[in-house]
C-alpha cells in the first residue's frame, strides 16, 4: 500500500524496465501502469474464480523475474490476496510442500507451460486450480486457466468496485518460507505495514530517491531480490531493471546501458562478477549491496578496488521483511566483517535466559518483523521472548567497541569442540588469508573424544596449488591450536543451496561422511 502513494504521485515516471523471457524487446512501465494493470488482474482473476476472490486469498505463483513476476505481486497484494511465490527451479515434490504448507488456493504458472511441468504436477495432484500469466504487447497482463477451452478471461463485463479495496497494515501481503538452511522451512506471513517498513528502512539506510536504478539479479521469491532490492527501490520512486535471471556474461553491458546505479546481490554473486573481466571504474554506480551470507573481506576489498564503489553488507532474513542492520553509506564508515548498524530496528544481545550479555544471540525488535510463524507454535514458542517480545535470529554476535554488530556464526552450527564453541565464520574469515585460497568454509565433524572437531574445505584460486599441510601450518600461526581444522579437504567447488548459502552440516557430510 505504501507503493500505492507512489502510483499515484509518480504518474509517467518508469517503475518496471525488463524484457519479458518469451520477448526480448524492452519494456518499461511507468508507475500508473502498475495501476492499470493491478485493475486488469483483479478483473481477470474475478472472472476465473468465478466469483470475487475473497481477501485473504494466498495465490502462489512458479514465475521467472520479470514484469509478469513483479505485477502478479504488486496487484496480488494491492488487492488484499496474499502472494506466495515460489521457485521456479522446484520439483514436483518440493511444491507440492509449499502449496500444501501456505494453504494455496492458486497457482500461477508462465503463459505456455504444459501439464508436464513439475508445479503444474504438483497442483493437479493437490487440486490446486492453475491459472496461466502472460503479456501481450497492448494490453498487458493476460490470465488464463491452464487446460481451459482457450477462453482467456477478456474483462468484457467489467465490475464497478473500486479498484483497490485498500490493504490494512495488519493484512498479510507475503507469504515465503525461511531458506530452510537449518531445518524444515518455515512459512512466515509478512504484513502490508511490516514490508512498509521494511522498504522505509532499506531506503533510509541507502538513501534511495526516484533518481536510483536498482538492477535486479536477485530472485523475486525471495525477500532479498523482492523486498531489498526491488519494492525499497519503488517505495523511493525510483526505477528498477528486472533480466529474467541473473547472467554473468550480460550483466555489466546490461547494467551499463539502463543505467542503473546500484545492485544487491549474495556473496557468491559478487565473486562470480569478479571472476570475469570488470569494467573498472564504473561511474555510475553509487554503491553496491551484500546481503544474505558472510561477505569475506578480501572480496570486498576487491570489489570496491575495481569497481571504485562502497560495498556495503547488510544483514537480513526473511522473518524481518529482509534488512535489519546495514553498513552506511559514505562518509559515515563501512566496516568489512560486519554487517553494520542497527537500520530502523532495536537490536540486542541475549543470553540464553533473555539478559545481555556481550557475545550472545542477536534478537531484533521492530515494526519489520512478522507477527509469528505459520502454524508452528513450537518454533514461535523458541523465537520469541516472553515478554518483551524480542525476536531472536538464531545467529550469534556482538557489538563491537563502534556499535557495529559482528556476527560469529548460526547458533545451530558453532563448532563445539569439548565445550569450547568456535565460531565457524571466523574461521572462514582466516581461512580465506591463507595464500592461494579462494573459498573457505569450515564445519563441525563428530568426534569421538571431543564432541566435535574442526574441520575445513578450501577451493584453490585459479592455478594455484594448496595443500592440506600448508592449509594447517598457515592456520597454526593464525588461530589458537584448538581452533586449526583437523583436516582440511581440497576441492574444486563447495556444495552451496540454491540461494547461494552454505549448509555447513551438509558440506560436513559431503566432505567427512554421515555426521
Ligand atoms: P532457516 O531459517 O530455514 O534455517 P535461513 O535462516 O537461511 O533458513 P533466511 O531468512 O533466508 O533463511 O536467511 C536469514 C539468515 O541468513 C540469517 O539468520 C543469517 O544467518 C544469514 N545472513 C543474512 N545476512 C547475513 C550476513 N551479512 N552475514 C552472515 N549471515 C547472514
Ligand atoms: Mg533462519
Amino acid at each position: 500500500a505504501a507503493i500505492l502513494r507512489n502510483i499515484e504521485a509518480n504518474g509517467a515516471d518508469p517503475a518496471i524496465i525488463t524484457t519479458e523471457s518469451s520477448d526480448p524487446k524492452l519494456v518499461t512501465l511507468a508507475y500508473a501502469d502498475i495501476r492499470g494493470q493491478s485493475e486488469r488482474f483483479r478483473r481477470q482473476a474475478n472472472i476465473l474464480y468465478g466469483a470475487d476472490v475473497p481477501v485473504g486469498t494466498v495465490i502462489s505463483s512458479l514465475l521467472p523475474n520479470g514484469l509478469t513476476c513483479l505485477l502478479v505481486f504488486l496487484a496480488t497484494t494491492l488487492q488484499r490476496w496474499v502472494a506466495a511465490p515460489l521457485n521456479p527451479a522446484m520439483k514436483q515434490s518440493e511444491v507440492e510442500f509449499y502449496l500444501e504448507d501456505a494453504a494455496t488456493r492458486v497457482l500461477i504458472v508462465p503463459e505456455g507451460t504444459g501439464e508436464d511441468n513439475q508445479g503444474v504436477r504438483a497442483a493437479r495432484k493437490l487440486n490446486v486450480p492453475v491459472w496461466t500469466a502472460g503479456w501481450e504487447e497492448n494490453n498487458g497482463l493476460r490470465l488464463a486457466i491452464l487446460g481451459g477451452n482457450g477462453v482467456s478471461a477478456e474483462p468484457a463485463a467489467l465490475r464497478s468496485k473500486d479498484a483497490f479495496s485498500g490493504p490494512q497494515p495488519d493484512d498479510t501481503a507475503l507469504l515465503l518460507h525461511t531458506s530452510g538452511t537449518t531445518g524444515r522451512p518455515k512459512a512466515v506471513p509478512l504484513t502490508h505495514g511490516n514490508i512498509a517498513r521494511s522498504m522505509l528502512n532499506i531506503a533510509n539506510t541507502y538513501k534511495l530517491t526516484k533518481a536510483d536504478r536498482s538492477f535486479i539479479v536477485m530472485p523475486l521469491f525471495h525477500v532479498h531480490g523482492l523486498i531489498g532490492a526491488t519494492l525499497s527501490t519503488l517505495f523511493a520512486g525510483g526505477s528498477v531493471v528486472v533480466p529474467p535471471r541473473f547472467s554473468a556474461s550480460h550483466f555489466w553491458p546490461e547494467f551499463q546501458q539502463s543505467g542503473s546505479n546500484w545492485y544487491s546481490a549474495v556473496p557468491t554473486i559478487h565473486q562470480i562478477l569478479l571472476r570475469r573481466e570488470v569494467p573498472s571504474p564504473v561511474p555510475q554506480i553509487r554503491f553496491i549491496r551484500s546481503c544474505s551470507a558472510a561477505l569475506a573481506p578480501t572480496v570486498l576489498a576487491e570489489l570496491e578496488s575495481k569497481l571504485g564503489a562502497p560495498v556495503l553488507e547488510a544483514y537480513a532474513m526473511t522473518e524481518a521483511a529482509h534488512q535489519m542492520c546495514s553498513n552506511p553509506l559514505p562518509p559515515a564508515q563501512h566496516k568489512p566483517g560486519s554487517v553494520g548498524i542497527p537500520q530502523g530496528v532495536e537490536l540486542a544481545i541475549l543470553d540464553d535466559d533473555d539478559n545481555e550479555t556481550h557475545l550472545g544471540e542477536v534478537c531484533i525488535r521492530g515494526p519489520n518483523v512478522t507477527p509469528g510463524y505459520l502454524h508452528n507454535a513450537e518454533a514461535n514458542a523458541k523465537s520469541f521472548t516472553q515478554g518483551s517480545h524480542w525476536f531472536r535470529t538464531g545467529d550469534q554476535g556482538y557489538i563491537d567497541s563502534d556499535g557495529y554488530l559482528v556476527l560469529t556464526g548460526r547458533i545451530k552450527e558453532l563448532i563445539n569442540r569439548g565445550g569450547e564453541k568456535i565460531s565457524p565464520l571466523e574461521l572462514d574469515a582466516v581461512l580465506l588469508k591463507c595464500p592461494g585460497v579462494a573459498e573457505a568454509v569450515s564445519f563441525a565433524v563428530a568426534d569421538e573424544m571431543y564432541g566435535q572437531e574442526v574441520n575445513a574445505a578450501v577451493v584453490p584460486k585459479n592455478g594455484a596449488s594448496v595443500t592440506e599441510e600448508q592449509v594447517r601450518e598457515f592456520m597454526l600461526d593464525a588461530v589458537a591450536k584448538f581452533k586449526v581444522p583437523k583436516r582440511v579437504f581440497i576441492a574444486d567447488e563447495l556444495p552451496r543451496t540454491a540461494t547461494g548459502k552454505i549448509q555447513r552440516r551438509v558440506v560436513a557430510e559431503h566432505f567427512a561422511g554421515p555426521q
